[in-house]
């Protein structure tokens, strides 16, 4: 059982992973890294767990994926990306740049994405939107320009904002699609902050929100029940996951 979620704790009460109406399943992993199932797929996202102290019990060998959604060339968002790929077969979904670099590695399966773009996959459809921030891969490589990515399918849509400053642009998500959850980084300084991301989730026009990219580091610890209160006060819902816990949006 522990190993669905990637999860060592076997005291940890597993969700029924039962697709197909009225819910998704999502696994939070610490950080920015979250996995959502769809049509018994699993989207992995940003895989960082190793070296992540608040994430000690989530054993990354144990995590699935049939996708890798990889928002920009950060360590703290690809970290254990090219071994979760190995081990899975997953594919790579993230900017060309990226997509590029791991090909160098051996990782072939891949699927490039830029900017306004989007791709009809199995599972459904993913477009690559803009963020607000940088992109630069461990080793100095030049990683494209970040982004976030849009999903969509027959089970539900949703957003994931990646690292980004709150961008006017997130009305354009709203305008166009009907999102189940948003998933927004919250923890300031590299990115927005919770005050921020509840606008962000106004211009995307979603109550329910995966708090992401909080408390990993120093300068990102963020005071939870502030940000709890101030999302309710503003008729929104802020999930706080712990790494290895799982929520149906
Ligand atoms: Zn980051």
């Amino acid at each position: 059982m522990d190993n669905i979620a990637g999860v060592r704790s076997s005291g940890q009460r597993q969700v029924e992973t039962e697709t197909g109406e009225g819910f998704m399943k999502v696994t939070y992993y610490g950080h920015s890294c979250f996995a959502a199932q769809i049509a018994n797929q699993t989207l992995l996202f940003d895989p960082f767990i190793t070296g992540n102290e608040l994430a000690t019990g989530v054993d990354p060998n144990n995590i699935p994926a049939d996708y890798i959604l990889i928002s920009h060339g950060h360590s703290d968002h690809l970290g254990d990306a090219g071994d979760i790929a190995r081990r899975t077969g997953a594919t790579i979904v993230s900017n060309y740049e990226i997509v590029q670099w791991f090909g160098k590695q051996g990782l072939l399966k891949a699927h490039p994405l830029n900017h306004g773009g989007g791709h009809t996959f199995d599972f459904g459809r993913v477009k690559f939107v803009n963020a607000i921030h940088s992109s630069s891969l461990p080793d100095g490589a030049y990683g494209g320009n970040p982004g976030g990515f849009i999903v969509e399918s027959a089970e539900g849509n949703f957003y994931y904002s990646g690292d980004t400053a709150l961008t006017w642009d997130m009305k354009l998500i709203g305008e166009s699609t009907h999102l189940r959850f948003a998933a927004l980084c919250i923890g300031d300084n590299f990115t927005m902050d919770f005050e921020d991301a509840i606008k962000a989730a106004d211009f995307v026009r979603c109550r329910e929100v995966l708090g992401l990219h909080f408390d990993t580091f120093p300068p990102i610890k963020i005071n939870h029940q502030a940000a709890l209160d101030k999302f309710k006060a503003a008729g929104k819902h802020l999930h706080l996951l712990h790494p290895g816990a799982s929520h149906e949006f």
